[in-house]
């Protein structure tokens, strides 16, 4: 049997095994000393240096450095400085894509990874963890117009409002797609994840009101807000478009769990539509049907395709849209 080439092994970290583009993709951001070291880990750099037989200053720098470059985590167990190997394929991803030196061809390499091999992973991604990661938060403004009372956690006004800290990072799925030119860098990132950003360099402090200024313009570019799908709330606000997420186009054309819908769904008062379409050109999921397939004179809410981003409601003219609960509260994983 052959001894199977380190880079595999990285990949078979990650759970990706049997990509042939992830092995390429770690070959290029570390050399085979690297590579053994992040095997090595999780460890303080002193536990490192021994299991790697190297001097724990050099440990120590490499860390730093795998670390900056993405592929490498902090921990603060017990108060100890520490470092763990990216988790699984979505930190590798997210962490790497923002090196701040990674070159092109590394950039490139991503999107051919996201357009040939990442569909079928994500197929067996979502038998294997059920629950999707991430979940759409809604237009506040759509619930509330909807006599809807919105929970802190699926308010993207009261995550920013609650942090303690804010920043904002490129999003690294139109940052390698480039398939549109809605703005890059409205990434949102909260509290640990802010700290995280600034710490590494691969984003910039932002206030609580330029965070707001954030969301709004991306409810107008039409984008979709999106964190992560538990109860005490997220580590981000992603704002998504769907030609270039890793996630959006996936679930729009196949309906794969990666990432749930928010509780609520749109409804059309027919008796306010003036049939003027746009909330049909603004649904990003194929969820508004024209009257000539709802068989009215107004166009109408399907709610087997509603995901409740309520980005149909701010440009109504005739305010026209409500959200409405349709799903109780612990449809939220806690
Ligand atoms: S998940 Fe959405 S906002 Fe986040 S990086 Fe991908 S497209 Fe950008
Ligand atoms: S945007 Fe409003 S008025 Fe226009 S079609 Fe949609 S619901 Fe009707
Ligand atoms: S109809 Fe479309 S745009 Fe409106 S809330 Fe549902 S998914 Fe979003």
């Amino acid at each position: 049997m052959t001894e199977k080439d380190i880079y595999q092994k990285l990949t078979d970290k990650i759970m990706l095994t049997g990509s042939k583009i992830i092995p390429e993709l770690f070959r290029m951001i570390v050399d085979e000393k690297e590579a053994a070291l992040l095997l090595a880990m999780p460890g303080s750099p002193e536990e490192l240096a021994r299991k790697t037989g190297r001097p724990v200053d050099e440990v120590e720098t490499a860390c730093q450095s795998l670390y900056h470059r993405g592929v490498a985590f902090k921990s603060h167990k017990g108060g100890r400085l520490g470092y763990k190997m990216c988790r699984d394929m979505i930190q590798f991803h997210d962490a790497t894509i923002l090196w701040p030196e990674a070159p092109r061809e590394y950039l490139d390499l991503w999107q051919k990874f996201m357009e040939t091999e990442w569909p079928e992973f994500a197929r067996l991604a979502v038998q294997v963890f059920p629950k999707a990661f991430t979940r759409i938060i809604p237009v506040e403004e759509a619930v509330e117009a909807g006599g809807q009372k919105i929970l802190d956690f699926e308010s993207a006004n009261r995550i920013v409002e609650r942090a303690e800290k804010l920043a904002v990072t490129k999003c690294t799925c139109r940052l390698i797609a480039h398939k549109c030119d809605n703005p890059l860098e409205v990434c949102i990132q909260v509290d640990n994840a802010a700290r995280y950003t600034l710490d590494r360099g691969t984003g910039r402090e932002i206030t609580k009101k330029e965070a707001i200024d954030i969301l709004r313009l991306c409810e107008e570019k039409g984008l979709v807000h999106v964190t992560m799908n538990r109860a005490q709330g997220g580590h981000f606000i992603c704002n998504c478009c769907s030609c270039c997420c890793q996630a959006l186009p996936l679930v729009i054309a196949e309906g794969l769990n990666l990432c749930a819908p928010s509780r609520y769904q749109a409804r059309i008062d027919a008796d306010l539509c003036v049939s003027c379409g746009i909330c049909f050109e603004r649904c990003r999921f194929n969820a508004i049907k024209p009257p000539e397939a709802s068989g009215i004179d107004a166009y109408q809410v399907d709610s087997d395709r509603c995901m409740g981003c309520g980005l149909c409601r701010p440009t109504c003219p005739e305010g026209a849209v409500t959200l409405h609960e349709t799903r109780p509260v612990d449809f939220i994983p806690a």
